[in-house]
């Protein structure tokens, strides 16, 4: 994996621990060079701790123990300051507004090194705290959205992936809610839902699918499902 360091001063000293959130991003702009003229510049007032472009090389932009400003307003599991908690991650894609496109295989191979160090170096993160930017702010984002292949980093040991779906009598919103989705907007938390685990179908609604879907992510993160 080659690292290549290019500081932001885009960030400020985290304000609670422990670090325990991972949220990964797409930059959402036509290429990588803008994206990074973007996430250093102090005027744009954001920022990521890493860049994954899509030959595979990584960009250092914010040192991990700084916090670094991704996620803006943004909840999981009842925390509100996302960025306090978070290591974050832009992955160059064009996104929904340019292009959107699929993430290519060395993209994916560099992301999947570089979470196993994140991973190593801040235990507290679990798999059900690997996040897209649209499960931790719903209402507002979608990335890095539905061509991201979250199945195969939970092959890789990073992030939660739903392996056995099981029938249960919970509504979807009970359990997404104690999942760690912010259910302000149902709607939107439910599709989140489906943009990161049931892409096939992202249409908002509480279908059984889902349900069971759901149900085996809340057993597997050891929470009530029946
Ligand atoms: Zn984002």
């Amino acid at each position: 994996m080659q690292i290549v360091d290019r500081p932001s001063s885009n960030f400020g000293p985290r304000r609670e621990g422990p670090i325990d959130l991972l949220v990964l991003h797409y930059t959402g702009m036509r290429d990588a060079g803008s994206a990074i003229e973007r996430l250093c510049d102090p005027a744009a007032e954001v920022s990521a701790h890493w860049l994954v472009d899509e030959d595979g090389t990584v960009v250092r932009l914010v040192d991990e123990t700084q916090r670094a400003w991704h996620a803006g307003a943004a909840v999981w599991r009842g925390i509100d300051d996302v960025n306090s908690r978070s290591i974050g991650i832009e992955l160059v894609n064009p996104g929904h507004e340019f292009g959107y496109r699929p993430f290519p295989a060395p993209q994916m191979q560099a992301l999947v090194q570089l979470a196993h160090g994140i991973l190593a170096r801040h235990a507290a993160i679990e798999p059900r705290n690997v996040l897209a930017h649209s499960d931790v702010a719903p209402a507002r984002k979608q990335d890095p959205g539905e061509l991201f292949d979250w199945p195969a980093l939970a092959a890789d040991g990073i992030g939660a992936w739903p392996t056995a779906p099981i029938a249960t009598t919970r509504t979807l919103s009970s359990l997404l809610a104690a999942y760690g989705y912010d259910l302000r907007d149902e709607t939107a938390a439910i599709i989140a839902f489906q943009r990161h685990f049931r892409p096939s179908r992202i249409d908002g609604v509480a279908d059984a699918e889902c349900c069971a879907l759901a149900a085996a992510l809340s057993k597997q993160a050891g929470l009530d499902y029946l």
